[in-house]
């Protein structure tokens, strides 16, 4: 059923509403075994091979909650600044789903373990305090392929299959409050808060957090209401929204969708929505309106969970540095400006420029490289920088052979290219495609004759004093060495060829 979709330009959508916004975050916890059961849960085995009658739900199985998988969660919770539950249950959460064995998940519903925190996220200089409601501990359910038919989704399939893999590995669920006062720059916010939000989960070491594989998986809550007016307005909730850019993308495109409707005096319907990659659009999927009833219950196969204080006092002790602290850290020793820290953090190139500098390179270079010629080809590939084949050890070395001597900037950049097509660590490229400095003074004083000899005019302007002319001529040496000489030098070689002082 194809819908018709409107939108209205995103200024004239920000000058009329504001939107309101709303992030359910489910994170996949990394521990070993399961939430209940005792199976692994480690990504990419053979379907339904990590099962066991616990996360099959066979009768008679009961479930036994994962401490680690608590842990882990109290964790979440200490550093989003949270209330930490002294005593909380687990929830059954009822309803029919076909990769859910027991046709109900244990989660976690009016007494979650974690409350009222926040995160702190940096927008174009400003930062923006996001208020967590909760986080809670349930399990995550198996994963359907639908065979046959286009789209991969359930119509128009000719069967589906289910792997049970999945079913049962921990999953958190971090939620926040209600967003307002972002404005137009709420895609960022949205944005910009996941971002910081896995990069605190990955500090914590809970979960590898591949939005790609779905260990992080983020379901954007938009609404707008008129300027001026202070009731909120209806929300959709876009699901499963799997890259950072698309959560940008998609909380942009709501609020140009809901303007519209809105402007024309229609109304918006309460339902989730998906998110197209290829067009940054959303289609409509199950309506809201009614509120599902989960008959929801104490879970009774459960004992309550009950954190010793003094066991949460310790936790909160060895908490990591986390990574708002960590970047002040950095910045600070690296003496860069709130502007360029704030480039890298987009550029997610922090963790790469520090392990650069931790092979050697100094942080203004490796700096250099990663968000200038590295950044460009990344863009260029439309990939992430650290998914470029590169290593930061790479990159310290190319620094290192510049800073030697053995290559300028221009043939450091040819380097680089030669290890992103594939031909090897950079000394080999070096090797291969022959690209060091002719510092050999016989050899580069030969070409400087050569270039004196082409350039007649040029090397007398120069004799008889415009010494400005030396550029020629040292653009001539670069050119006959196809950049391989070390222009400073050359001109040192040349004025003294000419018998003028620099
Ligand atoms: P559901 O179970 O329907 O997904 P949740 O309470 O788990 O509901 O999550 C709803 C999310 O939407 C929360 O982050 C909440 O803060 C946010 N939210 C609630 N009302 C609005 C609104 N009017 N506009 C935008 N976001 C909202
Ligand atoms: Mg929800
Ligand atoms: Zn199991």
């Amino acid at each position: 059923m194809a819908e018709t979709v409107t939108l209205m330009p995103y200024d004239e959508a920000l000058e009329r509403f504001e939107p309101v916004l709303g992030l359910e975050t489910h994170v996949e916890l990394g521990t070993a075994s399961k939430m209940f059961c005792g199976c692994p849960t480690t990504f990419g085995a053979p379907p339904n091979t990590h099962v066991c009658p616990i996360c099959l739900a066979l009768p008679g199985s009961l479930p036994v909650a994962n401490v680690k998988a608590i842990e882990s969660t109290i964790r979440i919770g200490l550093a989003l600044n949270c209330s930490i539950a002294e005593w909380c249950r687990f929830a059954r959460k009822n309803y029919f789903y076909p990769d859910m064995p027991k046709n109900y998940q244990i989660s976690q519903y009016d007494e979650p373990l974690c409350t009222d925190g926040y995160l702190d996220v940096q927008v174009e200089g400003k930062t923006v305090r996001v208020e967590i409601e909760r986080v809670h501990l349930e399990e995550d359910t198996g994963k359907s392929t639908h065979v046959g038919g286009a789209t991969g989704r359930i119509q128009g399939a000719d069967y589906s299959i289910v792997d049970y893999n999945r079913a049962g590995i921990p999953l958190v669920e971090i939620v926040t409050k209600p967003v307002e006062g972002t404005d137009r720059l709420a895609p960022e916010v949205a944005k910009a808060y996941v971002t910081e939000l896995r990069e605190l989960l990955r500090s914590l070491g809970v979960s590898d957090v591949r939005m790609e594989e779905g260990s992080l998986r983020c379901d954007v809550n938009v609404s707008l209401m008129p300027r001026g007016s202070s009731t909120w307005g209806t929300r959709t909730e876009t699901k499963n929204v799997n890259s950072l850019r698309s959560v940008e993308r998609s909380v942009r495109g709501e609020i140009e969708r809901q303007a519209a409707i809105l402007a024309d005096g229609g109304r918006i319907i309460q339902e989730t929505r998906h998110f197209h990659e290829d067009t940054g659009a959303t289609t409509s999927g199950r309506s809201k309106e009614e509120a599902q009833d989960y008959r929801y219950f104490p879970e009774p196969d459960l004992v309550p969970i009950a954190p010793d204080p003094a066991w949460v006092a310790t936790l909160k002790a060895e908490l990591p540095e986390l990574p708002s602290v960590r970047r002040a850290r950095i910045q600070a020793e690296w003496g860069v400006s709130d502007l360029d820290m704030a480039a890298m953090h987009n550029a997610d190139a922090i963790e790469l420029v520090e392990a650069t500098v931790a092979a050697g390179a100094p942080a203004a270079d490796a700096r250099k490289w990663w968000m200038g010629e590295l950044a460009r080809r990344a863009n260029e590939a439309g990939t992430a920088l650290a998914d470029l084949p590169i290593t930061p050890g790479d990159v310290a070395k190319v620094t290192e052979l510049v800073a030697s001597g053995a290559l300028n900037d221009k043939l450091a950049r040819q380097v680089l290219e030669g290890v992103l097509a594939g031909e090897g660590a950079p000394e080999a490229v070096v090797e291969k495609r022959g690209l060091r400095i002719v510092n050999d003074e016989g050899e580069l004083s030969a070409i400087i004759d050569q270039v004196l000899a082409g350039n007649a005019d040029a090397a007398d302007k120069v004799r008889s004093g415009k010494i400005a002319a030396v550029g020629a001529l040292v653009g001539g040496v670069m050119k006959a060495s196809r950049g391989k000489a070390d222009a400073g030098r050359a001109r040192e070689l040349i004025l003294e060829k000419l018998g003028v002082e620099g």
